[in-house]
């Protein structure tokens, strides 16, 4: 049984006919012209017969005509997910603690501005040809996105302890994933930079800067899935394009500091996000995901000798003196997975007056 033809099929079929039983008018003769389909691919003909209810058998027109048999379970109807992580700290407007903190004075107000961005990009998506869009609250307890605010054709992942954390949900039926909000790494001078938490100092993936953003992008390559959109300001945007190159990317800010930054106007980091989402997904398929070569080195640098023994105490990981800890794995996913453990681990060593 055939139920998806090449684009040369299409070109020889020219046109097809098809019965379909109808209980009110007895069986129906269909004359289809697939003119409309030469310049598409074999999925836009899948499509088209996925729209049938009930079994029908098909005779393909033309020099090399024949009887196919359609089933509507074998047809496979053009699916494109896009999945967006949505932080707070790069977005446009946000540069202080008081302001990405949930309930401090000014986190209303940032939130705000995070919905609008996480919006712009689902807009972007749906008008690049996602048909499924998947968010992931990926800020602090990943309850800043709510529910009502958020596009309401898009999913939501809303609350905190998920496997895959800032890319929960994420898998390799996805066609993209993008950032938006994200940050720069720690220690540098990117706005409110860090590194998932406060004891990171520094963090190398083989050669290449450790943001968040870029682990993340690890943890889609080993599922296939190139990032293909990053959003913040002008560091953070940096980092995540050294792994990524052929991303879209928006600077919604430039860092002055780690809690300063030169805003760009409002109206035009909404438009500009919802153009690049949507030359995101339609260019999706032309994209590299990001897969560093193996072994693949992590290396975790953390801010006292005391956090690093912890993080190391399976004994697992190398210690690096005086304060980092080697992780070293056969691809990205138990990378990343490596990673985030050997992070909560440390975070139970932290004091909170002295570090
Ligand atoms: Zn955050």
């Amino acid at each position: 049984m055939v139920h998806c033809w090449s684009q040369e099929q299409i070109r020889r079929a020219g046109s097809l006919r098809f019965r379909k039983a109808d209980s009110a008018r007895g069986v129906r003769i269909h004359d289809l012209s697939l003119e409309p389909l030469f310049t598409q691919t074999s999925c836009a003909v899948d499509c088209i017969l996925a729209s049938f209810s009930r079994e029908s058998r098909v005779h393909i027109a033309g020099p090399r005509a024949k009887s196919i048999l359609i089933h509507p379970r074998q047809t496979r109807p053009m699916v494109c997910r896009a999945f967006i992580s949505v932080d707070m700290e790069g977005v446009n407007g946000v540069v202080s603690p008081d302001q990405a903190t949930p309930g401090r004075r000014n986190y209303e107000f940032a939130r705000r501005l995070m919905i609008r961005e996480a919006n712009a990009a689902v807009r972007g998506a749906y008008r690049g040809g996602a048909t499924e869009v998947l968010v992931n609250d990926s800020h602090d307890g990943m309850l800043n996105l709510k529910r009502e605010d958020i596009d309401g054709r898009a999913e939501l992942i809303s609350g905190s302890h998920k496997k895959y954390s800032m890319m929960e949900g994420l898998d390799d039926s996805f066609s993209c994933a993008m950032f938006v909000g994200y940050h720069s790494m720690a220690s540098g001078w990117g706005v409110l930079s860090h590194t998932m938490s406060g004891h990171l100092s520094k963090v190398r993936v083989n050669n290449y800067p450790g943001s968040e953003g870029v682990l993340n992008a690890m943890l889609a390559g080993s599922m296939n899935v190139p990032v293909t959109l990053v959003c913040g300001d002008e560091l953070a945007v940096g980092e995540v394009l050294e792994a990524c190159p052929a991303a879209r990317k928006v600077i919604v800010k430039n860092s002055i500091d780690r809690f300063a930054a030169r805003n760009s106007a409002l109206a035009e980091v909404e438009n500009k996000i919802e153009e690049e989402a949507a030359l995101a997904v339609s260019g999706a398929k032309n994209t590299e995901p990001f897969r560093p070569r193996p072994p693949i080195e992590v290396e975790i640098e953390f801010s006292q000798p005391s956090i690093a023994r912890r993080a190391n105490l399976s004994g697992l990981l190398e210690f690096r003196p005086p304060s980092s800890v080697i992780i070293r794995a056969d691809n990205g996913h138990d990378a990343w997975v490596a990673f985030r453990g050997a992070i909560s681990l440390a975070a139970t060593a932290r004091d909170p007056d002295y570090g």
